[in-house]
């Protein structure tokens, strides 16, 4: 893992036989073209997870737990009362009534993070606060509400039994019993009951610093002047920043970089120090200026591919530099950008962070209308899921079939899946979705 400086010298000039090769990429179909699945588990098979190391819990959030951790406690640790009362004997009051209240001096209090000094005599109360220790030889609390809340005696006009509003030790967590095991998410709940046990440092894999960058001589960061009718802004990096921003990562958005091909080097080769990741989009199909595809082997071991989906045909990837960064280059269109990120990218930089599973989990939903698909190619169409009356998931799609549609891209939640064989769906049929986001009614 680049976490120290990469040597900065000459060494980018040298021969490209001087980079190790990659393992040799999964043959392809007799279209030429490498299948999607095929292509994303070449990728996740050249990426290693990175190395775990203690972290503060709360940067632990959605991340993997590297560790079986134990209780070293108890939990509750000691016997504590539940609610705001008066902690007594349970056979002292058990015959109170509104009719005939039972009247109890009260001797004392214990408030939470008091110890409770006091052993409590047959026939007398001691005022007691919620998650305060319960006195010695007390049994029961009786809670504010069935008496006069009287300090100096209190009347109880409600019986109690044993153990009522006592919290007991150890009745929640034992000390030695096994909290999490290696591999499980730390939701913001898990992440509680590590501080609730004392821990403020968990083992995790660390969040993969992804470094952002558009390539394009056409390209124009957001918040200057659009110069000639040719020029256009830079959403890509933004957008895949975000994605990846949301996948977990972290990130650099580096911004965007012309179609000069020593320019490309240098801030790819910039990126090296930083990155456990580098993404990077355009340049990758079979145009002029393709500088990606042309240059970056200058850098590392690469492998350009066509693969059998649509949008996102033309990608590359990368073990890039003296320390093999994994670099994914993606094409320009936005939305095969951003469609290559689900299938590809996504998955990568939850290898790296060593969170399962790796894909998003396939749902069914339900067409609302007809649609076609190319043969032969994996369609990745943007889709609105919502729901029926019965919290049935129905999908249609947005914004047509072409890569440069972001307005749809935007508008959608979902992507429907749909395989090499398939020509036509009809409205009714079940169809595969990613959800890209929660669905509510
Ligand atoms: P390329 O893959 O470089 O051939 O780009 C394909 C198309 O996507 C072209 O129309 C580009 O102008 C457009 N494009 C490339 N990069 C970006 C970007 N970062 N933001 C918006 N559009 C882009
Ligand atoms: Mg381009």
């Amino acid at each position: 893992m680049p976490l120290f400086g990469r040597k900065k010298s000459p060494e980018t000039t040298l021969p490209r036989e001087r980079w190790e090769p990659l393992p040799p990429p999964p043959e392809p179909g007799p279209d030429g073209l490498r299948s999607m699945d095929d292509h994303r588990d070449y990728l996740l098979s050249c990426l290693t997870e990175l190395p775990a190391f203690n972290q503060q819990i709360l940067d632990a959030l959605d991340l993997s737990i590297c560790e079986d951790v134990y209780s070293s406690i108890d939990m509750p640790r000691f016997d504590n009362s539940a609610m705001d009362g008066y902690a007594v004997r349970a056979v002292d009051v058990a015959d109170a009534s509104p009719e005939h209240p039972v009247s109890l001096p009260v001797v004392g209090e214990v408030a939470a993070g008091q110890d409770a000094l006091h052993r409590l005599s047959p026939g007398t109360a001691i005022k007691i606060m919620t998650g305060a220790p319960l006195p010695p030889a007390a049994d029961a609390i009786v809670p504010y509400e069935n008496t006069d809340r009287g300090t100096d005696d209190v009347l109880v006009h409600e019986p109690s039994v044993v153990s009522q509003h006592v919290r007991y030790v150890g009745e929640d967590i034992r000390s030695g019993a096994q909290l999490f095991a290696a591999g499980d998410l730390l939701g913001p709940r898990a992440i509680g009951l590590l501080a609730a046990v004392g821990r403020d440092k968990v083992l995790v894999r660390p969040r993969p610093r992804v470094a952002v960058v558009s390539t394009g001589s056409e390209l124009v960061e957001p918040g200057h002047e659009l110069g000639g009718p040719h020029q256009i802004y830079d959403s890509n990096s933004a957008m895949l920043a975000a994605a990846a921003k949301a996948a977990g990562a972290q990130v650099f958005r580096v911004g965007l970089v012309s179609d000069d091909p020593s320019e490309v080097l240098q801030v790819i080769a910039d990126q090296l120090v930083r990155a456990d990741l580098i993404l990077t989009t355009g340049g990758v199909s079979q145009g002029d200026y393709d500088v990606v595809k042309a240059a970056l082997p200058e850098l590392g071991a690469t492998d350009f591919a066509s693969v059998a989906m649509q949008p996102g045909k033309p990608q590359g990837f990368g073990l890039i530099g003296d320390d093999r960064t994994p670099m994914i280059m993606l094409p320009g269109n936005p939305v095969s950008a951003f469609v290559s990120f689900e299938a590809f990218v996504r998955p990568a930089i939850r290898k790296l962070m060593g969170v399962t599973p790796y894909t998003r989990p396939v749902v069914r939903c339900r067409a609302t209308h007809d649609f076609g698909s190319a043969r032969g190619r994996r369609q990745l169409a943007r889709g609105i899921v919502s729901l029926d009356a019965d919290g049935g998931r129905l999908v249609e799609l947005t914004g047509g079939h072409g890569s440069h549609l972001l307005g749809g891209l935007a508008r959608a939640n979902a992507i429907v899946v749909l395989g090499e064989d398939v020509t036509a769906v009809s409205a009714g049929e079940d169809v595969e979705v990613w959800l890209l986001e929660e669905v509510y009614g």
